[in-house]
């Protein structure tokens, strides 16, 4: 029988591979492997492209805790509030993540939540990259999102409001307006602080 290993992170059991390297991230490398493998499924279509940056949102919140930084988790949080609670695009959030820099002394600690989304990555390769189906793709990466996103918002119901604050204060109190206008890059910023406001 061949021996596994279960991801610390999302507690995907996989078989022991041993050429999976391991990535700075509260994940096996067999998981992190799954992971590789269908963010490059999302790179061969343009019209994929779009769920990546849900893709790595849903696999930075599902992986939160050591060595995964509190970075990644702010960014990742941040990605699927925008996008589940409000609608962004996954252009507009990674431009927001871009605004964002880097991680500073206040922002808050998430502390991940103790249960387990049901869905994992290894859901999002079998009903996509596996058949070949960009459609199974994107549907099991919504629903992959929208499930690890509702496992800290049921244990942790006030993670709105602090990645509300923690947007808040870089974009709005403390002024930070390094774009100006309402199209592209620009308007994401924009539709933010309106929604802050
Ligand atoms: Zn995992």
């Amino acid at each position: 029988m061949r021996r596994t290993t279960e991801c610390t992170g999302c507690g995907l059991v996989l078989p022991v591979e041993a050429g999976a390297p391991a990535i700075p991230m509260n994940a096996s490398p067999e998981c992190a492997a799954v992971y590789a493998e269908v963010s490059g499924f999302e790179f061969q279509h343009p019209v994929m492209l779009r769920y990546h940056q849900l893709s790595v949102d849903a696999y930075g919140a599902q992986h939160a805790g050591r060595p995964t930084t509190p970075i990644r988790l702010g960014y990742a949080l941040a990605g699927l509030w925008l996008a589940l609670e409000h609608g962004f695009s996954g252009d507009e959030v990674r431009v927001i993540h871009h605004s964002m820099g880097h991680a500073e002394a206040w922002w808050p600690d998430f502390e991940p939540p103790a249960g387990r989304a049901r869905i994992t990555v290894h859901d999002v390769a079998e009903q996509g990259v596996r058949i070949g189906s960009s459609t199974g793709h994107a549907t099991a990466t919504r629903a992959w999102a929208a499930d690890v996103w509702g496992v800290w918002t049921a244990e942790r119901p006030q993670v709105g409001v602090e990645v509300e604050a923690l947007l808040r204060r870089i974009f709005v109190c403390d002024g930070r307006q390094p774009l100006r206008g309402t199209v592209g890059p620009a308007g994401a910023v924009y539709r933010l602080v309106g929604l802050l406001d």
